[in-house]
């Protein structure tokens, strides 16, 4: 009934050349340019989340192609006296049709707190056009080892929840993404990752049934196309959010077909 997601956050790597040689490697090998209607027959969706000033570049490649562009971040606010930021209407723009809130790298190296957190995802959900945000949770490894994984996610979710009412997560993306397995080469095994996708599924579903049975829950953390097909064999496992990996096509396309 979920339809899988595969996306890939560059984080701040590429340029012109390298989303070029990207999205048309990936349109070439998983969709093998067929026609249009063959192509919407593809079992998952693909997402890939360039940089934003290559989002423009991003947007223009994949006009007619079914992969979907997203940014890594955003602002909050609409417009204004923000140097450096960029805002919603800026990337939905450039065609982007999801935006990643919340990442652990934005918490950790640049303090976006929960708070901040949810009035980006805030934002997106008050937004007119469509950018579906993709909300990041997870734990640190201390906190893993103190036993406080579900306690984490639940605050991270809570936040958001206070803010927009489980009702602003309808049609939303969760990525679960423990911080301890994010560039480390170290996956959570499939065990873990599907005990915390199915908390945060039981937690929306607590809520509301039909939201807690419709949202995507994506793993991210060192996903790779060797252990892909057992992480997205899980029962609550959609999808993944991946960035090492996504930066090759053949990286990318071998965990594509995993899904
Ligand atoms: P990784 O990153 O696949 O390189 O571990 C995942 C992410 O940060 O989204």
């Amino acid at each position: 009934m979920r339809r899988f997601l595969v996306a890939g956050n560059w984080k701040m790597h590429g340029g012109l050349e390298m989303t070029t040689e990207l999205i048309s490697g990936i349109s070439r090998e998983v969709l093998n340019m067929a026609t249009i209607s063959e192509q919407r027959e593809l079992a998952y969706d693909i997402l890939v989340c360039p940089p934003a000033v290559l989002l423009q570049h991003a947007g223009a490649l994949a006009k007619s192609l079914p992969i979907s562009i997203g940014a890594q971040n955003v602002s909050p606010h609409t417009s204004g006296a923000f140097t450096g930021e960029v805002s919603l209407p800026m990337i939905a723009e450039m065609g982007c049709e999801y935006v990643l809130i919340g990442h652990s790298e934005r918490r950790e190296l640049f303090h976006e707190t929960d708070q901040d957190t949810a009035e980006k995802f805030a934002a997106c959900v008050n937004f007119d056009k469509s950018v579906v945000p993709v909300l990041c949770v997870g734990e640190s490894l201390s906190e893993r080892q103190q036993g406080q994984t579900e306690l984490v996610v639940e605050r991270q979710l809570n936040a958001v929840i206070d803010a927009v009412g489980i009702q602003g997560l309808d049609g939303a993306v969760i990525a679960y993404e423990p911080v301890w397995a994010i560039g480390t080469g170290e996956t959570a095994s499939p065990e873990q990752a599907q005990a915390v996708h199915a908390f945060i599924r039981a937690k929306l579903a607590g809520l509301d049934e039909n939201i807690g049975q419709r949202t995507q829950i994506l793993y991210g953390g060192s996903v790779k196309s060797g252990n892909a097909e057992q992480l997205f064999s899980q029962p609550d496992i959609d999808g993944g959010l991946i960035g090492g990996a996504s930066l090759t096509v053949e990286g990318f396309v071998g965990i594509c077909r995993a899904a």
